[in-house]
């Protein structure tokens, strides 16, 4: 704005510090954030809109280009008054979380995938280079935020990988005291919007009852800005990082503004076989479709609910418990308050592919000599 300003009065001479002074003393604006993926459904919108007014002038039947209008004006309203009540629902349970100390909301999501070994050369364009994930669990009432990072050769990022992280996360950083979790995450069928998750908290709330319940908040598609987004913004994609701890050291020097992130080195034994261990004590299959579902809501003892709306009606669906006839292993029974872990997922680490390793050894070159070993002993097919 700064520099607009100076281009359309270039005789006034005013220093940015002066022109931002004066912008936040005497004007009532402020800055909403910025959106990482633009919204389709808007952008169609737009789109549209502007093709109708343009016919609108050279045509003579302006009264059904009005009513078309006008219909899909209605129409974008009320999908962005769906989005703004994700966010409302969002803040809200913020606010109720710093009154209760049972209470927390949680966001969480993967970051988009870091590479390495992350240097500047031009080869690397060329090149395929091992991916690290990031995970984020950003606590709201405390803006606590966790980063679980991990290479592709510890883990994938599948539903039982979603699990077995959150199941770390309300283990061993969420507080004791806290008794119900809301969670605001993505839409992506492939994490954590799907049945295998939906069985997993169930499992959490009535079996390992380490909470008494959860209800998780989808966004609407294009709206799904959160803290999390905000917090990979803070990491600087073009850092040099030529292995996988290198991002562990930039994620921690990433936030100065609150407590810096708390990063944890994953190893592949934080991941376990949720998804099959599921498999034997609750349905399958999913009786309802999970990708219209835009809440979930778990209390312990009832019916799993579940709405396509922010504010319509609870459908239930039932999780009935199964009881196997015949187990070859005798069941060894558990008191009260103890609970069964599934198999871990992995045995060792995972082989990247031949042609990925084969990449990685002319990228190494570049890097120190304790990074060339490293890329020199990965597991690989
Ligand atoms: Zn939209």
């Amino acid at each position: 704005m700064h520099t607009m300003f100076k281009e359309l009065h270039p005789n006034n001479k005013i220093s940015y510090e002066s022109y931002r002074q004066v912008f936040c003393r005497d004007f009532n604006i402020s800055f909403g954030y910025p959106r990482t993926d633009p919204c389709s459904a808007c952008d169609e919108f737009i789109v549209k809109i502007k093709n109708l007014e343009s016919g609108k002038l050279e045509n003579t039947e302006n009264l059904q280009i009005s009513m078309e209008i006008k219909r899909l004006t209605t129409e974008n309203t009320l999908h962005k008054k769906k989005a703004e009540m994700f966010y409302s629902r969002k803040k809200m349970a913020k606010k109720n979380s710093r009154k209760n100390s049972n209470t927390e909301a949680i966001c969480m999501d993967f970051a988009k995938n870091l590479q390495v070994p992350n240097i500047s050369t031009n080869y690397i364009y060329y090149k395929r280079q091992l991916s690290v994930y990031a995970f984020n669990v950003h606590v709201l009432s405390t803006s606590g935020s966790n980063f679980y990072v991990y290479s592709e050769s510890k883990g994938k990022k599948g539903p039982d990988n979603v699990c077995s992280l959150l199941h770390n996360f309300i283990y061993s950083h969420l507080d004791p005291e806290v008794k119900h979790l809301k969670i605001f995450c993505d839409s992506c069928s492939g994490q954590q919007k799907n049945f295998a998750f939906f069985r997993f908290l169930h499992n959490l709330v009535n079996n390992e009852k380490r909470l008494e319940s959860v209800v998780v908040t989808f966004p609407i598609r294009g709206h799904s800005y959160m803290e999390c987004d905000k917090n990979f913004g803070l990491v600087n994609k073009k850092s040099r990082a030529e292995v996988p701890e290198d991002w562990l050291q930039i994620l921690e020097d990433a936030r100065h503004s609150l407590t810096p992130f708390n990063v944890i080195n994953v190893n592949h034994t934080l991941f376990r076989s949720w998804t099959k261990f599921l498999d034997n004590s609750y349905p399958k299959k999913s009786s309802f479709p999970s990708r219209p579902i835009r809440e979930i809501n778990i209390q312990r003892g009832a019916l799993l609910q579940y709405r396509t709306t922010y504010n319509g009606a609870w459908e239930s669906a039932s999780l009935q418990v199964k009881r196997r006839k015949s187990s070859r292993l005798p069941v060894c029974h558990l008191k009260d308050n103890e609970f069964r872990l599934p198999e871990y997922s992995y045995e060792g680490q995972l082989p990247i592919s031949a042609e990925k390793f084969r990449d990685i050894q002319h990228l190494k070159k570049f890097c120190s000599r304790a990074a060339q070993e490293f890329f020199a002993n990965l597991p690989h097919q």
